[in-house]
């Protein structure tokens, strides 16, 4: 069987083990090793790298990363893709899998400052593995995913367009997004209903946009995006518990109209806003 490729491979341990994809894992496999070749070249990953994969599905993308990389960490939640996980990684010393909820795994216990993210994900956590990969990771080089086209578009969009959102200036925060590549349904097993997109977010190593207090800014981005009909000074109010004057003098201090919406406000005013309350907060 090692003669085979391991595309094949993963195709006759899925059979052999009976295994059933689950729509609601959002087990879409690429089983490809053309296709997944092309992928990790796009990821910009090279021999020196330490990669974080979340969800290695029947492990094709695993094993051929594990042949260009360092080392590989593959968190995958569905324990039925033990036997298959083990039959195609058998003797890949650098890979080690964790089954576990990437939502609830310890990601800083999985992978070093300067790891790269590498992944296929389950497109039905998308929003929230990328803001916990950006938030609660141990400081990635890059975020190299396969999302559905529309989060794709989401998450490289501006302050002004129509999808600018939480999400997209977390991402904008912490790195420059580009979408790499348009992927359609055939190309997955079982297809999905959606075509996909393979994006990859560039992280900063110094952030170009910064204020005093990282904890409290990332807070009143999320405030900024709380309630979208809501003007700035309103989701400030309800998030900081803030008095109406206390709110007008920091809106002020950073230079920013009352009637303003959060949506509107790009990052350098958010991050002026943050330094102001930084200073009227108790
Ligand atoms: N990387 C594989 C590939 O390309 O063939 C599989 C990709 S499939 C789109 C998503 C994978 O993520 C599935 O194996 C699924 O079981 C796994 N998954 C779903 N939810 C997860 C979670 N919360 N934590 C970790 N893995 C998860």
């Amino acid at each position: 069987m090692s003669d085979l490729s391991p595309g094949l491979r993963a195709r006759l341990l899925l059979q052999k083990h009976g295994f059933q994809a689950a729509h609601a894992l959002g087990q879409n496999f690429l089983l490809d090793e053309g296709l997944l070749s092309h992928l990790i070249d796009l990821s910009g990953v090279g021999a020196e790298d330490d990669v974080l994969e979340i969800g290695p599905g029947a492990g094709v993308m695993t094993y051929l990363l594990a042949q260009r990389v360092r080392s590989v960490a593959a968190v995958e939640v569905d324990r039925r893709l033990e036997p298959v996980l083990g039959g195609l990684l058998e003797g890949c010393e650098n890979v080690r899998v964790v089954f576990a909820d990437a939502l609830k795994a310890d990601l800083s216990e999985l992978a070093a400052p300067g790891a790269r993210v590498v992944a296929n994900l389950p497109y039905y956590i998308t929003a929230d593995v990328v803001t916990r990969l950006l938030l609660h990771g141990p400081g990635f080089a890059s975020i190299a995913v396969m999302v559905q086209k529309e989060a794709a578009e989401r998450m490289t969009s501006l302050p002004g367009q129509k999808t600018w959102c939480h999400l997209a200036a977390l991402v904008r925060y912490f790195g420059q997004p580009h979408i790499l590549e348009e992927i359609p349904p055939e190309a997955f097993d079982p297809s999905p209903h959606v075509t996909s997109a393979f994006l990859r977010i560039d992280l900063y190593g110094e952030r170009p946009v910064r204020a005093q207090n990282e904890a409290l800014f990332l807070r009143v981005l999320s405030a900024a995006f709380a309630m979208r009909r809501k003007t700035l000074f309103n989701n400030l109010r309800a998030a900081f518990s803030l008095h109406a004057d206390a709110a007008r003098e920091a809106l002020s201090r950073a230079e920013l109209p009352e009637q303003v919406r959060g949506e509107a406000v790009p990052l350098e005013g958010l991050a002026r806003l943050a330094d102001a309350l930084d200073e009227i907060l108790p």
